[in-house]
């Protein structure tokens, strides 16, 4: 028998499956966050696990982080061995904290990353946060707004974290936030009418960069506030904490920083005034923006104490041709991988030569997006293939050179192929179908001549295979035979030009019959008993 605190809470839980049902019909978003008291012992996949102590046993090696980044990311070598220290000294130091030992002037190591757009910023980071397992949250400092009342507010990005972590808030106090488009938030000192908000931004993410209480719902999200209060009413020894501290959560920020570049030349050229040899040693290409400081950062817009809680700083380069070839080919997130599985989800094989990923990449390279631009790429010239080959025979396609150029006229020269394979072959796909059809429902079926030249020019002019035709057509004819063959025994039958072009005119032609020759039968028997 339930005990009284368990009978009260198991309402409690319908209850708040109640409310939860209800708040999803009726608030727009219907996205509510539940807190999850029982997270420390499930994560919300029936798994259990104890993510203080998954965090406390943190014992990546840098190396190990850089190994794996080396699966996924092509290219950005500084940037994966910065990434893969910062993060093992950001865990390692939130160990120690756990365990009370603690450095007391420890700085955290937020991370600046630098660099264009589609070069794999966020992805190194996505790919991090999965191998170590902690919930990871982007946003867009764009989005953001000093007061939180248009656009969003920066508390909403931890808050968003805590939903990530199924809700569990201390997982969500070791997650990692990463902010794009930090350089759009700068307050463009030299420029008349400043951007005040774009201060005041930086000065809130300031706070959550350093220590602050986030409460853990919106003041301004009612349905989450109603949430809150049903939570209040379930008796559990334990208790979630409502607000989020910020203290361990790792922050990155990135940016392409157009502009920068010219503010470190011009420091770097006035550094040198008067060592003229030192002068021709300013990079003039992108690569000057390694040489950034903090000044300079200072000098593009952004406040010094908010530059000054980003320690470590790194650039992304720009992807070369080669690069992009390197990313389709070698990485394990390529989407090659994913085209070809959407294929085979039609049987279909599709092979990428490598002259066909180096045209994709030197197109994508066109595109100046970066790695987004082989999707671009990959999305135009096979989006025809995806929808024309999965209703052909076609089985198997390379993508080569030609292909990547000449897309359309490949791929009709492909489907032309087929066709003319497909008409040697009808022979053999009808008869299968008979086969199938015998071993099924145990009636014999054969097509004459006339009826299989009928299929193929039905075929050519449906775009349909003769195989998807003969289905189709003969869809119901188990039923119908089988009625002829209780009234007459018949068990095999021919199938026409006619009954291709009408099949179920002939086959109710065919049933009407059977019936005629069962009467006629019956009465010739009766006479003959009577005679
Ligand atoms: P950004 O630098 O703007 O943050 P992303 O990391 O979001 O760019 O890149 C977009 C996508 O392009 C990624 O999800 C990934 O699939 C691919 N990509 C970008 N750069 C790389 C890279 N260096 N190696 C492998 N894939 C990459």
């Amino acid at each position: 028998m339930l005990n009284k605190y368990e009978s009260y809470n198991s309402t409690a839980d319908d209850f708040q499956k109640q409310m939860q049902e209800f708040i999803k019909k009726n608030f727009k978003d219907g996205n509510v966050m539940f807190l999850n008291p029982d997270a420390e012992t499930n994560n919300g996949e029936g798994e259990v696990v104890d993510e203080e102590k998954d965090i406390f046993q943190f014992n990546y090696k840098p190396r190990e982080i850089k190994e794996y980044l080396d699966r996924f990311v092509i290219k950005q070598d500084e940037a994966k061995k910065v990434i893969s220290v910062a993060i093992c000294d950001h865990y390692n130091h939130v160990r120690l904290a756990l365990e009370g030992k603690e450095h007391p002037n420890y700085t955290k190591q937020n991370i600046l990353l630098l660099g264009p757009t589609g070069v794999g910023k966020t992805y190194l980071i996505r790919c991090a946060a999965d191998l170590i397992g902690v919930p990871f949250v982007k946003a867009d400092a764009t989005k953001f707004s000093e007061t939180g009342y248009v656009g969003g507010d920066v508390e909403d990005m931890v808050r968003e974290l805590v939903r990530r972590a199924n809700g569990d808030i201390k997982r969500a106090e070791y997650g990692i936030i990463y902010i794009d488009e930090i350089d759009k938030i700068a307050s463009a000192r030299e420029m008349a009418g400043r951007d005040v908000s774009g201060r005041g931004v930086q000065t809130n993410l300031l706070k959550l960069m350093e220590e602050t209480e986030v409460p853990a719902r919106s003041p301004q999200d009612i349905a989450g506030q109603i949430a809150a209060l049903m939570e209040a009413t379930r008796p559990r020894q334990k208790k979630q904490p409502n607000t989020v501290n910020t203290k361990h959560i790792l922050f990155i920020v990135s940016g392409a920083f157009d502009g920068l570049d010219k503010i470190v030349r011009r420091r770097l050229r006035e550094s040198t005034i008067g060592f003229s040899t030192k002068g021709s040693e300013v990079p003039d290409d992108e690569k000057v923006l390694e040489l950034a400081e903090t000044r300079d950062f200072v000098e593009f817009g952004l406040e010094p104490e908010f530059i000054g809680r980003l320690p470590v700083r790194v650039y992304c380069k720009p992807l070369s041709v080669d690069d992009l070839f390197g990313i389709l080919k070698f990485s394990e997130g390529s989407i090659i991988r994913q085209y070809q599985q959407d294929f085979v989800a039609y049987g279909i094989q599709a092979e990428f030569a490598d002259s066909g990923l180096k045209r994709i990449a030197e197109l994508a390279a066109n595109e100046k997006t970066g790695a987004r631009g082989l999707m671009t790429v990959c999305e135009r010239v096979l989006r025809e293939f995806k929808f024309e080959l999965p209703s052909t025979n076609v089985k198997h396609f390379i993508v080569d050179e030609e292909l990547v150029n000449n897309s359309q006229k490949v791929l009709t020269r492909l489907i032309q192929e087929q066709k003319e394979k497909d008409k040697s072959n009808v022979g053999d796909i009808v008869a299968q179908f008979v086969r199938e059809f015998s071993q099924e429902f145990k009636l014999n079926l054969s097509f004459t001549e006339t009826a299989i030249k009928k299929l193929i020019s039905e075929a050519e002019k449906s775009e349909k295979t003769v195989a998807d035709l003969c289905k189709e057509k003969f869809k119901d004819y188990q039923f119908g035979l089988k009625l002829i063959n209780q009234n007459t025994g018949q068990d095999s039958f021919v199938i026409d030009c006619d009954a291709v072009e009408n099949p179920d005119k002939v086959l109710s032609q065919w049933v009407v019959e059977s019936y005629r020759k069962q009467q006629t039968e019956n009465s010739d028997k009766k006479d003959d008993e009577s005679g």
